[in-house]
């Protein structure tokens, strides 16, 4: 199967495809055509592990292009945590996609995004550059560290991350380079773009690690059948409600969906940042400078997985309206929510799948038909520990896991927003 970039006829195969990144055009890489699962995979999904859902469905992205006992080993590699379906209460149930080593469910998209790009370079050495505000780094840093042949590069800035965030970016050491830039996230990610884009650089062979790479969307559609498969026996209809940033996560889900998983609808929630919900209701894509909100993660004013959306429905609301409906909510409604939900069902909620939740409760008002509401639960709450314990008033407990970060000792360069002083340091190191 080829691979074409949304913004033109260019095609690679999918070694390039995961291997660039972005396309040299600036688009992002799309499947020539969305794989087709046959009847018999979903007459017994329900027998299925999530390490087999994700197999057959990889299978037909990849092709031959890893060996099936490669593609086997890396799958059960990347899927070693659990992704249980917990009700919350009457028909809602929490996805959760947060018990994978930060923490966020980036860490599916990163784990698999490294095991990949290490056997396509095939021993050749790369370097991998991410910039990040924050979550993203830390589950790229994760997914890639020790991963053979390959050394990463994070951008941060100094003093705009929180101390926990930072201590996840700066304390793997190995294949992961902290650089703390005396700027902005925009400056970062400015920097981020100028190394991709630097000739200089080209021949290091230098890649990007954020959203826009397709080996992260592919293994984010595991997860939508595997949900599906849990709550089959109820026999059911399906919404997903999927608290949305860049929409790398909901276009996986839409990928799952025109490969045959019977979806009902895909609810967009987001905070205020909400250029997808008022293009499905104006028709008109205005994107905006971000804002700041309790769901940082989500805080995205021109999401980059638009294009692949408008690429999957030509570009005519229309055919999104069809599967797809979006709302927006405010911090307030966010943090009376994790408040409400966790009083009346004891169930706790990240400020992120508060959103979601909140998505799935205002469509349900909008319909009368029954079905199964599935939130994404993208974060453990313990990672917006203020915003929780200030919703909740209580004090949570924090996992080992996320505490242990924070014993370790920081790592990091300090550098001012200087491009030159930035690559010279990623060619010596
Ligand atoms: C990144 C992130 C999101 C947004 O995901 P997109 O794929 O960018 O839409 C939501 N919640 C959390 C916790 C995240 O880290």
């Amino acid at each position: 199967m080829k691979y074409y970039s949304t913004r033109g006829k260019h095609s690679v195969n999918i070694q390039e495809a995961v291997l660039n990144g972005l396309a040299d055009d600036g688009g992002l890489y799309m499947p020539a055509y969305i794989p087709q699962l046959p009847a018999s995979f979903f007459e017994n999904i329900e027998n299925k592990s999530l390490p087999e859902i994700g197999f057959e469905v990889a299978k037909l992205f990849l092709e031959d292009s890893v060996p099936d006992k490669v593609l086997k080993e890396m799958i059960d590699e990347v899927l070693n945590f659990d992704i249980p379906v917990v009700p919350v209460h009457n028909n809602i149930y929490s996805l959760e996609l947060f018990h994978g080593p930060t923490l966020a469910f980036k860490d599916v998209g990163a784990r698999f995004m490294g095991r990949l790009m290490s056997y396509y370079a095939d021993g050749n050495a790369m370097k991998v550059i991410a910039a990040t505000s924050g979550d993203t780094g830390s589950a790229v840093a994760a997914g890639f560290y020790n991963v053979p042949g390959i050394n990463v590069y994070i951008l941060y800035p100094k003093g705009k991350v929180s101390p926990l965030q930072e201590k996840q970016l700066t304390t793997w050491g190995g294949n992961i380079k902290a650089l703390e830039i005396e700027g902005t996230f925009d400056d970062c990610q400015a920097l981020a773009k100028q190394l991709l884009a630097d000739e200089g650089l080209q021949k290091h062979q230098v890649t990007s690690a954020n959203s826009i790479n397709i080996a992260r969307l592919i293994p984010q559609s595991f997860y939508y059948f595997w949900a599906y498969a849990q709550l089959k026996k109820e026999h059911k209809k399906i919404v997903f409600s999927i608290p949305s940033g860049n929409f790398g996560n909901l276009t996986a889900g839409l990928l799952a969906y025109k490969m045959g998983l019977p979806v009902n609808r895909f609810i967009a929630s987001t905070n205020i940042n909400n250029v997808v919900p008022q293009y499905l209701e104006s028709g008109t894509y205005e994107a905006r400078p971000s804002l700041s909100t309790v769901s940082n993660a989500m805080d995205v004013g021109n999401p980059s997985n638009f294009e692949r959306m408008n690429d999957l429905f030509q570009e005519d609301v229309a055919k999104f309206r069809e599967i797809i409906s979006g709302y927006y909510f405010t911090d307030e409604e966010t943090k009376a929510t994790v408040q409400k939900v966790y009083k009346e069902s004891g169930y706790l909620l990240d400020p992120h799948g508060a959103v979601a939740y909140m998505g799935l409760v205002q469509y349900q008002k909008e319909q009368q038909e029954d079905f199964n509401g599935v939130l994404l639960e993208t974060a453990h709450p313990a990672k917006f520990i203020e915003t929780v314990e200030e919703s909740i008033l209580e004090k949570i407990e924090v996992p080992e896991k996320l505490s242990a970060f924070g014993k370790k000792e920081k790592v990091a360069t300090l550098f001012p927003v200087d491009f030159q002083q930035v690559k010279a340091f990623i060619k010596q190191h």
